[in-house]
């Protein structure tokens, strides 16, 4: 895929983490708790106590841009 930003060729890669990946809506500061407990939040990867949370990401090395495809499940890693 390229950049729609600036039509560079974007990376594969993963964002992971050992919390559930979330979205969540207005927040300008780090908020604890799952995205469950935010109103309008997104939840990007489910939590495995096994393997963390992880989901697929593209990454402009150019303009660094990351963008995540959240309408296609599969992007979560964890998605089942
Ligand atoms: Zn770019």
């Amino acid at each position: 895929m390229t950049c729609p930003y600036c039509n560079n060729v974007m990376e594969e890669g993963i964002i992971q983490s050992p919390q559930e990946l979330s979205w969540k809506k207005g927040i300008k500061r780090p908020a604890f708790g799952r995205a469950g407990f935010h109103e309008d939040s997104l939840v990007l990867s489910k939590l495995s106590l096994m393997k963390g949370s992880a989901v697929k990401a593209l990454l402009c090395r150019k303009c660094m841009k990351v963008i995540i495809d959240c309408a296609n499940k599969e992007s979560d890693l964890n998605y089942c």
